[in-house]
């Protein structure tokens, strides 16, 4: 049961449908997943929400001009654009994902079609990938320090049975102190592939620990300091350590479905877990969602 009045639970958006619509549309203006204010884009005067009970969304965008009353969707540009389902069906299935509700279950809970919801899922994880790669800041710091290490996701148990086509490495990082973390797929795991990439998402300054690789020998000159543990004898060697990165792994392979580890789905995947990480501080991951949305889906204005 939700102890804070900002927690937004299954039942009160159920209870949105009972809304007046106004109301609801005010609500989502506040989210910033609908336009405030939208200038005409025939004669550039400002439009007013008009009532339109022949449209789904029960309004639309009208321009004042009375020579004009050029009409626009309330959707244009938004998290709802292009969708034949209702807004409140979106809000429910976006609801179900942050709750990690399965697709079965939302497909049972909201009456939509299984390819519908797993489309929906996957603009889910485009939203995470935007503020992954976008909106989130490079991890670590100085005086901060960053564990670093590759693993090959699809990896068969004891090299034993057929060999996986869906064999994917990534590189990740995690700092050790907030547990703030990257992950990303790479074809290779050479010193061209990942210097650029700790450049991209470890501050400078930082201490890196990771174990042996080559590909990392020239982390030092790169304003890094770089400590390594050697796996082959002991998991921790002194004061440089791995096991958090260790963790991660394991983590994030749990939620990555098996099914999934081609690299166009992994990076969605990756970039979830991630993300569900970024913001798991948040008293309501609803709402955190939504706010994240509208900065990927910004409504005409
Ligand atoms: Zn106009």
């Amino acid at each position: 049961m939700a102890c804070s009045k900002d927690v937004v639970t299954l039942e009160m958006l159920f209870e949105w449908k009972r809304w007046p619509t106004k109301e609801r549309v005010e609500g989502l203006q506040k989210f910033g997943l609908l336009a405030e204010h939208v200038a005409c884009p025939k004669c550039g005067r400002e439009m007013f929400l008009n009532v339109r009970n022949d449209v789904t969304d029960g309004y639309n965008w009208r321009c004042h001009n009375y020579k004009c009353m050029a009409t626009q969707t309330l959707r244009k540009g938004t998290w709802f654009s292009q969708s034949k389902l209702s807004i409140n069906t979106i809000l429910e299935i976006t609801y179900m994902w942050t709750r990690r509700f399965t697709q079965e279950q939302v497909r049972y809970e909201t009456g939509t079609a299984s390819h519908t919801v797993v489309n929906w899922f996957n603009f889910c994880r485009e939203v995470c990938l935007h503020i992954m790669q976008e909106a989130s800041e490079p991890v670590g710091g100085p005086g901060r320090i960053v564990q670093i290490d590759e693993s090959l996701f699809g990896k068969r148990k004891y090299n034993k049975g057929k060999p996986r086509k869906c064999q994917q490495w990534v590189f990740g990082g995690v700092e050790a102190d907030t547990n703030s973390c990257f992950l990303q797929t790479v074809k290779c795991r050479d010193a061209a592939t990942l210097i650029p990439i700790i450049k991209e998402f470890i501050r400078p300054g930082s201490t890196i620990h990771s174990d042996c690789w080559k590909a990392y020998d020239r982390l030092g000159e790169n304003g890094y300091t770089h400590l390594t543990v050697n796996h082959s004898v002991t998991f921790v060697e002194g004061d440089v350590h791995t096991n958090k990165i260790e963790g991660l792994w394991k983590h994030a392979k749990d939620r990555v479905p098996k099914t999934h580890r081609k690299q166009s789905m992994m990076d969605g995947y990756l970039a979830e877990f991630c993300y569900r990480r970024l913001r798991s501080g948040e008293t309501c991951l609803f709402r955190a969602f939504l706010a994240d949305a509208a900065k990927l889906y910004k409504p005409a204005q």
